[in-house]
């Protein structure tokens, strides 16, 4: 995964599914829908808002077809926090 200072422009960003019945990943996620099949999904609160938004079972075709995956430093830092909170 290349780590990037801006996402490509038309980039989708994939999304950890949510239900009711868990906790959010991180306490100040955001839900919202994924695009291609509306299930609840959470993403951070700076993800780009104009960022097309699905879940990881709809982003897994084009990951399987080898589209190229990048984040940012912002990413990272955020899921060695989810990390750090599971542990615990
Ligand atoms: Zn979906």
């Amino acid at each position: 995964m290349k780590i990037v200072k801006r996402i490509p422009k038309d980039s989708i960003l994939a999304c950890a599914r949510w239900t009711a019945l868990e906790p959010l990943m991180l306490p100040d996620n955001v839900v919202g829908k994924c695009a291609e099949c509306g299930q609840a999904i959470q993403h951070r609160p700076h993800a780009p808002k104009k960022m097309r938004k699905v879940c990881m079972f709809c982003a897994a075709p084009d990951i399987a077809e080898g589209a190229e995956s990048v984040t940012t430093k912002q990413m990272l830092e955020d899921f060695k926090t989810y990390k750090r909170g599971q542990k615990q």
